[in-house]
């Protein structure tokens, strides 16, 4: 009895529900991941993330080594296929179940039912587990039964239902008798160097639990109070290592709970605002789920289909290459250029400011941002978007619009994260940095918009 465990976006060997299950199970175990560059293409998933993807792989075989466990590679053109192939290789090794967890990328979700289907079809039994969220999509639901389309009320339900066992980590894999099958090499890169950042991002399942340490043990307590101000780095920078699953949520909660003496705080505290992220998270994989016109590049207010956007390719682009003439604007979108990472308060600043200021459609955001954010998730970043284009489900109402100046003078009141990022600014005093035209500058364009016009402006075309 082989079992078959297929890595996907849970590259770990410690609380991996479907790696504990094939251990348990059979008398062998063989891992598989399965490579194909035109799904990164369709997700339009960046550089930055396949090279984690990639080198996180490796990661993985060789801790599975340790426990004689082979990792397996396909790699395929196109997903059509793919089931195919994968049973093909359960034929030669002789495999009788297949151990995976979900992913709720509709392409994804696809793509694991035509492995069930087949597998079937061929006496291979196919289990899926749940693992990137504490409550799978369709667990929680409002009273009438239908998902939550609000953060509030999903929060509730949340921690409702949850119970210790919620967080607890699986039992670490067993090692498995040595046998003649061999793992696969790790094919060279398919994807652009170009734009990889590996020196800022280390793989590895080791790294991503020495951050989380490292967060726990220097900024947790202060998280709630520093978590909006770029220059501190007081956020735990683990998005990416959560996406491709170096750490599972679980593993998160487990040493909060820990922490904060066996429970999970609801409170005001550090831990507590922490928690709250990570319900996002949560939240916006339900909604991946429950309401799939939003996986479709629809808004998820659909009345909203109908906004005309302005849609100027030569202010878009100055958006992105970071020329926009606003301060944090830019310092934020040369920090994505040059790391694959942005902070959660520039990615509202950022996104609000291609819509709201520049009347650009979100869509041309979001694609920007998975195209080179190293944690891009098509649910969190379409969550985060629509939420700033007051498109989403408890999106900012279209009559907020973040005031691109007071923004950068409340949270980077210094200037410290904005002269980081924009040499030109560097000796403008800490009142002058926010308005640098101002004041005499050279080589810093003049901002694109008028705040005041353009708001006005944003407001007017919502309206109508
Ligand atoms: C326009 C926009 C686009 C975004 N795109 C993405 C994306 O592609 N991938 C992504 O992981 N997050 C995205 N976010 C959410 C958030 O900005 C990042 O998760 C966060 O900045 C990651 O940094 P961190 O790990 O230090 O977070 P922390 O503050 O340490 O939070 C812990 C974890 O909670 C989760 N989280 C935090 N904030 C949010 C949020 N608002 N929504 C959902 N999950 C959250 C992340 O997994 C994060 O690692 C986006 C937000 C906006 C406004």
């Amino acid at each position: 009895m082989t079992q078959l465990v297929w890595f996907r976006s849970d590259l770990r060997v410690h609380d991996h529900a479907a790696l504990s299950h094939a251990c348990q199970r059979g008398e062998s175990v063989i891992a598989l991941a399965c490579i194909c560059s035109q799904q990164s293409l369709e997700a339009g998933e960046s550089s930055a993330k396949q090279s984690l993807w990639r080198r996180g792989l490796s990661v993985l075989r060789s801790s599975l080594e340790k426990f004689n466990i082979p990792l397996k590679i396909i790699v395929h053109d196109e997903s059509a296929s793919l089931p195919d192939q994968i049973l093909s290789l359960c034929e030669a090794l002789e495999v009788s179940h297949i151990h995976f967890h979900h992913r709720y990328e509709w392409r994804e979700r696809k793509l694991a039912h035509a492995v069930k289907k087949t597998a079937l079809a061929r006496n291979v039994l196919a289990i899926g587990y749940h693992d990137q969220v504490i409550h799978p999509p369709g667990s929680l639901t409002t009273g009438k039964g239908g998902y939550y389309s609000m953060f509030t009320p999903f929060k509730r339900a949340w921690y409702r239902e949850l119970t210790p066992d919620a967080w607890q980590t699986w039992p670490a894999p067993t090692p498995q008798s040595k046998t003649n099958i061999t793992a696969d090499r790790i094919p060279d890169p398919w994807f652009p160097a170009k734009g990889c950042h590996d020196d800022l991002w280390p793989a590895g399942e080791d790294v991503a639990q020495q951050r989380l340490a490292g967060f726990l043990e220097d900024s947790l307590e202060y998280y709630g109070s520093e978590r909006d101000f770029p220059a501190l780095d007081g956020t735990s920078q683990l998005s990416p290592y959560l996406n491709v699953g170096l750490i599972s949520v679980r593993q998160c909660l487990d040493v909060i709970a820990f922490h904060q003496g066996g429970h999970i705080p609801d409170a005001k505290t550090g831990a507590g605002s922490w928690v709250n992220e990570l319900i996002w998270r949560e939240f916006y994989r339900h909604v991946w789920v429950g309401f799939p016109h939003v996986t479709q590049g629809q808004p998820f207010k659909q009345h909203y289909d109908g906004l005309l956007w302005r849609n100027a390719p030569e202010e878009f682009q100055r958006w992105c290459d970071g020329r926009t003439g606003y301060p944090l604007v830019d310092a934020a979108m040369r920090q994505l250029n040059s790391t694959g990472w942005m902070h959660n308060r520039l990615r509202m600043v950022t996104a609000m400011f291609l819509c709201k200021h520049l009347l650009i459609d979100w869509r041309w955001g979001e694609r920007y941002f998975m195209s080179h954010l190293v944690d891009g998730d098509e649910a969190a970043n379409n969550g985060g978007w629509q939420w700033c284009a007051s498109t989403g489900t408890d999106a900012a109402p279209y009559f907020r619009i973040f005031n691109p100046i007071a923004q950068s003078q409340r949270f980077d009141p210094k200037g410290e994260f904005i002269r980081r990022w924009l040499p030109p600014l560097q000796d403008l005093d800490d009142k002058r940095i926010h308005e640098p035209w101002k004041h005499a500058v050279d080589d810093y364009p003049a901002p694109i918009v008028d705040h005041k016009a353009a708001r006005l402006r944003a407001l007017d075309f919502y309206k109508a």
